[in-house]
C-alpha cells in the first residue's frame, strides 16, 4: 500500500480472479484483464515478485560466455 496516497482516483476493476502463481484470490485489478490472459493473472505480492527478479537477472543466458 505504497502508492495509494498520491492518486485518489484510481480506476479499478472489481472481479473474482484467481492468482496464476499462488492461487489467491483476486478482487480487483488496476486493469481491465484481458479475457484471453485470465489463466496468466496474478497478485500482487506474484506481480511484484516477479519484477524484482526480472531486474535482478538471474542468468538471462546471453550466449556471451558459451563454452
Ligand atoms: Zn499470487
Amino acid at each position: 500500500m505504497a502508492y495509494d496516497n498520491n492518486f485518489g482516483e484510481r480506476k479499478m476493476f472489481q472481479g473474482n480472479w484467481k492468482c496464476a502463481k499462488c492461487g489467491a484470490e483476486i478482487t480487483q485489478l488496476p486493469f481491465e484483464p484481458d479475457p484471453a490472459r485470465l489463466g496468466q493473472l496474478q497478485c500482487r505480492d506474484c506481480h511484484r515478485k516477479s519484477r524484482d527478479s526480472f531486474r535482478g537477472g538471474n542468468g538471462g543466458g546471453g550466449g556471451r560466455n558459451f563454452r
